[in-house]
């Protein structure tokens, strides 16, 4: 078996040795041009060159749970295409959002900005009831994620394409629902796969559907959400703040909105990270189970983007 690593912006020693300890046996290489076939390949972002230069590639396994950037390359023919599955990433996501969400609802920001002033002052506490949170996505990391805020007992409602059953959350499915679970929400989080039916689907109007004094938690992709109408929502009051997570452009350019703007919080794409270890032992586990025919989780469906 050989096992091409074609991971840019990654440093590929150490993925090297740790899926060389895993798969002993395997022929495990870093991609140059012209390197001989190989049947599997572990990517982040490749050179179409590489996929073009690969056509007998068996499996492509993504080192991210987002595949968005790698379905928009040229695939080889019949090539599989295998997303992480948590791995490490869920629990970072539900740490990430549930401190967005309480440090929001708790006033935790205000109380920083009074402390470094000098000022000793109590705010009301705030009905968890009138801060229902809606997640976007009900999938590896959504699921993980309603069920944390559920922990707190905020109300908790779900969105996703098909029907799911989550314990402590509201799950609503489908386009026609999408309306009424903005609208039973206050707080609303991204955690949607990035694909043309979800791309800016953050908007003025779906926006403009929170509750008032809505806040926003994107956690998904930068091009989710449309930025001008973040702007104009909270311009208007309609919209308290935001955590942002993902942009268009990361980094942003030097005199992007975002990164003074006092409303919003802004963080470097850090939510959920890839843990290399954790990585290494789920895309071997998966290389194995391939080779004994066994069925794997994961597997990407081009056609609907996720
Ligand atoms: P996932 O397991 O594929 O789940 C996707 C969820 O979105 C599913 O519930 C799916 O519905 C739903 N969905 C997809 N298209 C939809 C549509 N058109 N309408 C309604 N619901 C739709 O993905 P995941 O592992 O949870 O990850 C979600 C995203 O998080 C990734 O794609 C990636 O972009 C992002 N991410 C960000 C970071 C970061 O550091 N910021 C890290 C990791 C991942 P069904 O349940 O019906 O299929």
């Amino acid at each position: 078996m050989r096992i091409l690593f074609c991971c840019t912006g990654t440093k590929a020693a150490p993925w090297l040795d740790g899926l060389r300890a895993a798969l002993p046996g395997a022929d495990i290489a870093e991609w140059v041009p012209g390197a001989p076939q190989a049947d599997h390949a572990v990517v982040w972002a490749p050179p179409q060159q590489f996929l073009d230069e690969q056509p007998g590639l068996q499996a492509l396994f993504n080192i991210g749970a987002g595949v968005d950037a790698l379905l928009k390359l040229r695939l080889p023919p019949g090539a599989l295409v295998v997303r992480l599955d948590d791995a490490g990433m869920s629990v970072q996501m539900a740490e990430y959002v549930c401190h967005a969400v309480i440090r929001h609802f708790r006033e935790f920001d205000g109380y920083e900005r009074d402390m470094a002033e000098g000022r000793w002052s109590y705010r009301k506490p705030r009905l968890r009831s009138e801060w229902p949170v809606g997640v976007l996505g009900l999938g590896v990391l959504g699921t993980r994620v309603a069920q944390a805020l559920a922990q707190f007992e905020f109300p908790v409602h779900g969105w996703s394409r098909t029907p799911r059953e989550v314990a402590g959350v509201t799950c609503h499915a489908g386009e026609a629902a999408l309306p009424g679970f903005l609208a039973a929400s206050r707080v609303l989080v991204n955690l949607l796969p990035l694909t043309p039916a979800t791309e800016n689907l953050l908007d003025r109007d779906t926006l403009g559907r929170l509750q008032p004094g809505g806040y926003l938690v994107n956690v998904a992709r930068g091009a989710h959400l449309v930025e001008a109408d973040l702007l104009a929502l909270l311009d208007s009051g309609h919209l308290a703040g935001a955590t942002i997570d993902v942009l268009r452009e990361e980094p942003p350019p030097a005199d992007h909105p975002f990164w003074r703007h006092p409303q919003i919080t802004l963080t470097p794409h850090t939510s959920a990270r890839t843990l290399r270890e954790e990585s290494i032992a789920q895309i071997a586990g998966k290389i194995r189970a391939l080779g004994r025919g066994e069925p794997i989780a994961g597997i990407v469906d081009p056609s609907r983007g996720y």
